[in-house]
């Protein structure tokens, strides 16, 4: 059983893995009995060939994928990978997302990013808990030449999506739901592939084929610092644990803020090379949906490569 404590002082958020309060029995009756599985972490190793921080859906499809690819290629196992939460799995901004799961965003090198993503989710939509129900987006008139560059770069992006206007957007919104008030609804894009997804389901889905492949989940310890060797690359990690030596390091956390709002793309992050003292995430590279990169010395080549259409994570500054 993980005890990885309770929320604080004057909070109400439950986490799957938090101990819940004990069942109380009431006319032989279990009251509040406990419905979500508890994860059983690993204790921390002294070293690692990769560590990934950050049990988000950034950080355990990271892992997960991670672990995938090593057995795959027989570069390694799934064992090989170390991945660290200070928490447990959703206790940052995916435990709190609303779970859309769309490609509506302007800039076009996301929608191929999205499609891979929901590759993901359409790998095994039942343990991620996806609703692939398609997405439906209406906007004004002003927004007519927006939605015709989106339309047009999702399908170019193998994202199919229909686009209405005028009478023809009105007639498809009264076809789903009949009583829509229509005004001022001028132009309509339905996203096919998209839908919504359970947040603590899939943190559940991904942590099991974590486990699956035997990946080292640590949870309830922190990283603190990163110990650099002479090159710069980090040679090892500082945990609340105690210190893990590794080859490569993946930096995933939130820095508390949004990441570019894509977050909920269940594809890899390729960040393979170590970070150096002051990772962070930024736009645009690495088909996760959250556009990021790790800050890194680059000196060290990724051992694997990134999907197609990815571009290299590692090799531009913000
Ligand atoms: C209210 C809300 C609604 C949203 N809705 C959507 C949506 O509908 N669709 C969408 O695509 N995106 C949505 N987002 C954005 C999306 O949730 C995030 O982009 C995404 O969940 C980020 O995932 P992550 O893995 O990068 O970070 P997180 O989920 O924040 O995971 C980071 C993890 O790192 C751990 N951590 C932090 N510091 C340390 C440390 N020092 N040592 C060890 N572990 C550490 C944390 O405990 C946490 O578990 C929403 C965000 C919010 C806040």
């Amino acid at each position: 059983m993980t005890n990885i404590g309770r929320p604080a002082e004057g909070q109400n958020q439950w986490y799957p893995f938090m101990d819940r309060p004990t069942p109380s029995i009431v006319d032989g009756v279990m009251q509040n009995p406990p419905v979500i599985p508890v994860h059983d972490a690993a204790p921390l190793p002294s070293s690692a060939r990769f560590v990934v921080v950050g049990a988000g859906i950034h950080g355990m499809s990271t892992a997960y994928h991670l672990a995938m690819e090593l057995e795959r290629t027989g570069k390694g196992t799934g064992s090989d990978v170390v991945l660290i939460d200070k928490a447990g799995p959703g206790a940052g901004a995916t435990g709190l997302a609303c779970g859309c799961i769309r490609n509506l965003y302007m800039t076009g090198p996301l929608h191929a990013i999205l499609r891979a993503s929901v590759e993901v989710w359409e790998s095994d939509p039942i343990n991620f808990g996806f609703q692939q129900v398609g997405y439906v987006s209406i906007g004004e008139e002003n927004q007519a030449e927006d939605y015709v560059r989106l339309n047009e770069s999702q399908i170019a992006s193998g994202y199919p999506s229909d686009l209405y206007t005028g009478a023809d957007a009105h007639r498809f919104l009264k076809g789903l739901w009949p009583d829509f008030k229509t005004q001022n609804c001028d132009v309509v894009l339905h996203e096919h592939r998209s839908g919504y997804a359970g947040t603590h389901m899939v943190m559940w889905g991904l942590d099991q084929k974590c486990r699956q492949f035997g990946v080292q989940r640590v949870y309830g310890v922190a990283v603190t610092g990163y110990d650099l060797d002479a090159s710069g690359s980090v040679a090892a990690v500082e945990t609340t644990a105690g210190r893990i030596q590794c080859e490569q390091v993946v930096w995933v956390p939130e820095r508390g803020r949004r990441s570019t709002g894509s977050g909920w793309a269940a594809r890899p992050v390729w960040a393979a090379p170590t970070p150096a003292a002051t990772p962070r995430r930024a736009w645009p590279c690495g088909p996760t949906g959250a556009c990021w990169r790790a800050r890194c010395s680059c000196r060290r080549a990724s051992t694997i490569a990134p999907p197609t259409g990815a571009t290299a994570p590692c090799c531009t500054s913000s």
